[in-house]
């Protein structure tokens, strides 16, 4: 058992994780140094810090090339490789990413919870604004120019008492690492707590393409329930195949495809049947 890791994960801006049961608040890095703890008391795991640079379906298995010119020979392949989050490029975000400006409500809505709060977006942010009025009664959607709001939504917004500002965002400013104000183009500010920005995911390589795996129309790697990809013998979990990214769900994830890969190769050495759906038949030597 070969992991390798560049060691990039996603959330590693952020203070905490939210969400996650018995390591609520947990720093990410603390949560990979357990794991990785845990790991090493384990003398079938090899962990490598290592960046994956190339792969390809074999006849059997699959090849996998390292950023220090290593090939691997591999029977099974589990994707993990997360996502990347393409945050706003806008001045002071990057600096308050994973803390008060934030992608995800459930994980950092609590930290600002009753404050004034705002949710960047137009078209289809309408949800992502009824949502973080959940965490407070002061928010505000700030649409970056004019609003491309339907008569319903803006009933909606209406009805939850979310105003609605389209003044060009040009930024955000910080205060002792938190955020203090949105800044508008007009040279005007908003007092703002907290700021939740849309952050669409996209695949980080082209790996799991190149093992020959089909994307999903959002993006994400095409799997079946146990985190079965198109290709035989490939499997992936986390956000590299999520519906709904988060820590909890790929931990979930992970687990249950690494249970099915142990199912293939069991299939494999000793021909029983699989104790699950396969979507694509067992690869045997
Ligand atoms: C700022 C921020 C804050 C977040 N906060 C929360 C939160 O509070 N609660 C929550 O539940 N979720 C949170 N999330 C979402 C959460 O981080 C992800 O859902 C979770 O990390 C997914 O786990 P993963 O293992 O799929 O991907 P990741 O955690 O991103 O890990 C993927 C790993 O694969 C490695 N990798 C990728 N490509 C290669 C390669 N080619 N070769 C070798 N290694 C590779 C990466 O370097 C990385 O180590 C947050 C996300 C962001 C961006």
């Amino acid at each position: 058992m070969l992991v390798l890791d560049a060691g990039e994960q996603s959330n590693r801006p952020a203070h905490g994780i939210g969400g996650l049961l018995g390591h609520d608040g947990l720093a990410p890095a603390e949560l990979h140094a357990r794991g990785r703890a845990e790991l090493a008391a384990y003398p079938s795991i090899e962990v490598r810090d290592v960046r994956v640079i190339g792969g390809s379906p074999q006849e059997r298995g699959f090849m996998l090339s390292t950023a220090d010119s290593v090939q691997v020979q591999t029977a099974r392949v589990l994707l993990a490789t997360g996502m990347d989050y393409a945050a706003p490029d806008l001045p002071g975000v990057a600096e308050l990413w994973g803390a008060t400006v934030f992608h995800c409500p459930y994980c950092h809505g609590w930290e600002v919870r009753d404050g004034a709060l705002g949710v960047l977006g137009n078209a289809a942010a309408t949800h992502r604004a009824l949502l973080l009025r959940g965490w407070s009664a002061d928010v505000v959607l700030l649409t970056d120019g004019p609003a491309d709001l339907d008569a319903d939504e803006r009933g909606q917004l209406q009805r939850a008492n979310v105003p609605v500002v389209e003044r060009r965002v040009a930024g955000v400013r910080g205060r002792g690492g938190a955020l203090e104000a949105v800044l508008f183009a007009d040279g005007g500010k908003l007092p703002r707590d907290g700021l939740l920005v849309p952050a669409p995911l996209r695949q980080r390589s082209s790996l799991a393409s190149d093992l020959g795996a089909e994307l999903t129309e959002r993006g994400t790697v095409d799997v079946d329930a146990f985190g079965q990809t198109t290709v035989p013998g490939l499997y992936a979990a986390g956000d590299v195949s999520s519906l709904m990214p988060q820590v909890a769900g790929a931990i979930a994830e992970g687990s249950r495809a690494a249970a099915m890969i142990n199912g293939d190769l069991l299939v494999e050495q000793y021909g029983i049947e699989p104790m699950m759906p396969r979507r694509t038949a067992v690869p045997t030597g």
